[in-house]
């Protein structure tokens, strides 16, 4: 943790300032880079500790369903993170791709929050396109793999916190949360979290997984997810992933990727079920296949939302330039500034 990220943190319980009191730091980087250590505040007395490199800001216990899902995830990503670096799953084309319509030159000299950073793949992205300060915030335990991929990096920082109750003070000219909220008990909820944590003119990017088109997941699959494969040891789950992927990868390398790229002499394409997420999924190497099959299945709470919905978290909290648009046709991107002299009926 660079110290000065001190200065950005406030206390969860009474938002106080907090003191950096540092045990151990790395003296190979340039700056104040605190490995060991705790923060404590001025003005209640809390500890919050500092370990391997990143402040751990929780209170208390997390519900059984959200531990679950936060281990899940935390698993998944630990496990996949050495297999998906250098690939499409890390390239910027993909990010752009979630946060459309933002571009790299937004970020210039921005203050960015990746909500639900992972193992840091967006945020290391984020932090070459030249944020002046970019924070990742994850619940999980892949804070510790993200912090392995930016700690070099002089304007990146790493936290472990909880959306729903981050330890931020209202700094951020632009947060991004690509497929996080949805896994939220309270997705809107964790959408107002995040946005209150603008500046005037700041501006929010979600993707989420959306209801429309997305009917027989929503009928099939999720049961399956919240009774069976939610609750299964995640190795297991990890090798049903594995095995699911070989059918999945033969169909769309051999049937959906030839189809859109003409070398059949009819459109089968126009005819094929859920056609633009499979042809997209042509890009990724059989692991990546197999992490986003393991990630429909992990988590136990996972809400499907429809663009009328998305549209009005946006429209009760003041925003204005909204886009929504489709991603695949089964998800949606949404992106919006926030404007704190308009009143939520003229937006
Ligand atoms: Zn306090």
């Amino acid at each position: 943790m660079k110290a000065r990220l001190t200065d950005l943190l406030i206390c969860l319980k009474c938002s106080g300032p907090l003191r950096c009191l540092a045990e151990s730091e790395d003296t190979t980087l340039p700056w104040f880079e605190v490995l060991e250590g705790q923060l404590i505040c001025e003005l209640c007395g809390r500890n919050y500790p500092i370990t391997r490199g990143v402040p751990r800001l929780i209170l208390g216990p997390l519900p059984d369903e959200v531990e679950k899902t936060v281990t899940g995830f935390g698993y998944e990503w630990q496990t996949f993170d050495g297999h998906i670096q250098e690939t499409y799953m890390t390239d910027k084309t993909n990010f752009l791709d979630f946060i459309a319509p933002v571009t790299p030159d937004f970020f210039a000299d921005k203050m960015v929050l990746d909500a639900g950073c992972g193992l840091g793949r967006f945020l290391k992205l984020g932090a070459d396109f030249g944020s002046r300060d970019i924070i990742g915030v994850d619940l999980s335990g892949a804070v510790d793999v993200a912090y392995r991929h930016v700690r070099h990096l002089p304007n990146a920082h790493v936290i472990q916190a909880d959306i729903m109750a981050l330890p931020l003070k209202a700094v951020f000219d632009y947060i991004f949360s690509v497929g996080v909220l949805q896994f939220l008990e309270q997705p809107q909820a964790g959408f107002d979290r995040l946005t209150g944590l603008l500046r005037d003119e700041g501006s929010i990017s979600v993707w989420v997984y959306a209801k429309e088109n997305n009917g027989w997941v929503i009928r099939f699959v999720s049961p399956v997810r919240q009774y069976i494969t939610s609750r299964l040891p995640r190795p297991l789950l990890f090798g049903l992933s594995y095995c699911l992927g070989l059918p999945l990868y033969l169909l769309i390398k051999l049937l959906y990727k030839p189809a859109n790229e003409g070398k059949f002499p009819f459109n089968l394409a126009r005819i094929l079920p859920y056609n633009d997420y499979f042809y997209y999924s042509s890009r990724l190497r059989y692991i990546g296949l197999v992490s986003t099959i393991f990630d429909h299945l992990v988590p136990s709470l996972v809400t499907y939302l429809s663009k009328e919905e998305l549209a009005a978290w946006f429209h009760q909290k003041k925003f204005t330039h909204v886009t929504i648009t489709s991603r695949n046709n089964m998800s949606w991107r949404a992106h919006g500034i926030y404007s704190s002299t308009l009143t939520p009926e003229s937006v």
